[in-house]
């Protein structure tokens, strides 16, 4: 009845009930999912091996009557065990639905949105988001979403990161910023960070700093410890891309319990769904599987760093479950379309410190091979 009646009164548009902020927005731009026939998925960094038969037994052991109950609403059990894992304790962590959710309370929870006043500054360090580009395109969205001030800052030309002098010199790295996202290793470089470079950066911050640990199980190194060390320090976590789960929205923030506390008092009273909780859980009693995955897909990232650079590409070197690759011959968005006309989809970022390079999932070995087969076959013309 209300909808009727708004569109009769010809002086009030809907749109105009949106909030400004709102209005505005960019919102972020998710990998396609293409519903074509055969098509080899390369663009949104997934795992190609499917979750252990454990865990797949685990989860269609749980569909039953217990639909109809809420979850646990904190994921005590899951928190535990990762608590257990990560020589923690469950204080130390909270459970969202995806990091991304996580990442969303963090700025909600440590950013004042800015003043619309015209007496307080327009910038105040308070306000401020602060991240790398490139890195993780969602952390824009969710601060402007919030109201908060962006500071974006480039990374170096190799996408490694500035060091102290570098980022004192460059002035407009804020010290004071009240939340600093670091993707690491970084996404979508591919490239990993030494942890005593992130542990420099993270001392001379005194906001908090977040690390967004999306891609660690395919790194030689993660920075849980920093959080645990550091009261400022939070590091993301997520069982989607190394641990199969994407589906199941699991990721999870491990910190100081101060921090920790006030992310739980502003998310959802049920925010993780049951079936996501008891897939995580037996996720953790299977971690040998998950291993053996990620040596696979490591060994794979090699070969095809190999073989695509023996066809001129430039591999950048990873730490990931991607490469980033700059193509010879045509522009990367060219070959994003010559690529997909050969079934295999890949991601190609149009910002500008991006946009000569291909974004690579490694896929299984077959799938890799099927790529230098597609690349080679457009080479040749
Ligand atoms: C995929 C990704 C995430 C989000 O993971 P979810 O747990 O699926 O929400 C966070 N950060 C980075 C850098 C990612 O690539």
């Amino acid at each position: 009845m209300c909808a009727t009646k708004l569109s009769s009164n010809k002086s009030i548009r809907v749109g105009q009930l949106v909030r400004p902020l709102v209005r505005a927005l960019h919102p972020y731009v998710p990998g396609e999912q293409p519903k074509i026939k055969g098509l080899i998925k390369l663009n949104t960094n997934e795992n190609p091996y499917p979750p252990s038969p454990h865990v797949l037994r685990t989860v269609k052991a749980a569909v039953d009557g217990r639909l109809r109950l809420y979850p646990n609403p904190t994921a005590e059990r899951l928190r535990e065990k990762l608590a257990n894992l990560h020589h923690c304790r469950s204080e130390n962590i909270i459970v969202g639905n995806g990091s991304d959710e996580l990442l969303a309370l963090a700025v909600r929870a440590f950013a004042e949105p800015q003043s619309k006043s015209k007496i307080q500054p327009p910038k105040l360090a308070k306000a401020t988001v602060q991240y790398f580009t490139p890195s993780y395109s969602l952390y824009p969205v969710l601060a402007e979403a919030h109201g908060a001030a962006t500071n974006a800052v480039p990374l170096k030309s190799d996408f490694s990161l500035p060091g102290l002098t570098e980022l004192t010199r460059l002035r407009h790295w804020d010290f004071n910023a009240a939340l600093t996202l670091v993707t690491t290793p970084n996404a979508p470089s591919g490239r990993g960070y030494a942890i005593t470079e992130l542990e420099a950066l993270c001392l001379a911050q005194r906001g908090i700093v977040v690390l967004d640990e999306a891609y660690v199980d395919f790194a030689d190194a993660n920075a849980l410890p920093l959080a645990l060390k550091h009261p400022h320090v939070l590091v993301a976590r997520t069982f989607s891309k190394a641990y199969s789960l994407c589906f199941q929205r699991v990721g999870y923030f491990v910190g100081h319990p101060e921090l920790i506390g006030a992310l739980h008092k502003i998310r959802d009273s049920y925010n993780v769904n049951g079936l996501g909780q008891i897939a995580a859980e037996a996720t953790l009693t299977d971690l040998a599987y998950y291993r053996a995955n990620f040596r696979r897909i490591i060994a794979t990232r090699a070969g095809l760093d190999r073989e695509l650079t023996k066809l001129r590409f430039q591999v950048l070197p990873s730490q990931t479950n991607f490469i980033l690759v700059r193509p010879p011959q045509f522009p990367a968005e060219v070959w994003l379309n010559k690529l997909r006309t050969n079934k295999i989809l890949v991601r190609w970022f149009r910002a500008p410190e991006v946009r000569d390079y291909l974004r690579i999932t490694t896929g299984t070995q077959a799938e890799a091979e099927a790529l230098v087969r597609a690349v080679k076959k457009i080479l040749e013309g």
